[in-house]
């Protein structure tokens, strides 16, 4: 158990360092001119604007990802982490290798996107047949 969550601090670390340096790589790439980067093929037509935009659109998402990190880096410090948070069991290393930041064991996170979609789609259902009256103030 130790071993465990030993190795996926490790991880998440080293996680959080790279997503470090990408988000500084890509604060500095906005205030330089796009160089050559052998990686951007798909945007090689961008304008410097577009590239901008990409820029902040990343930081948005490596932010979103720091946070989940360190969510996660807490959640192992208090000895939550790993465990599913349905079912109380331990989640497999090789998922949580996947998705560091996984809540759920397989079998309950396929459980509970069974459970969303139908949900959703009973809300859809609803929303078609009969549209309550008070919702048009909450919008
Ligand atoms: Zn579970």
């Amino acid at each position: 158990m130790v071993e465990r969550t030993d190795e996926m601090k490790a991880l998440l670390l080293k996680l959080k360092e790279e997503t470090l340096k990408e988000i500084n790589k890509s604060i500095k790439s906005t205030s330089e001119l796009p160089s050559g980067d052998p990686s951007g093929d798909i945007y090689d037509q961008a304008s410097s604007e577009r590239d901008r935009e990409l820029g902040l659109l990343l930081s948005d998402r490596e932010r979103e990802k720091l946070r989940n990190i360190d969510e996660a880096l807490l959640r192992i410090q208090e000895g939550e982490y790993g465990i599913c948070e349905e079912c109380g069991c331990d989640i497999p290393l090789g998922r949580l290798k996947v998705v560091p930041f996984a809540h759920y064991c397989v079998k309950c996170k396929e459980d509970i996107e069974k459970m969303q979609a139908q949900t959703k789609r009973f809300e859809e259902e609803r929303t078609y047949s009969e549209i309550p009256v008070s919702d048009e103030d909450d919008m």
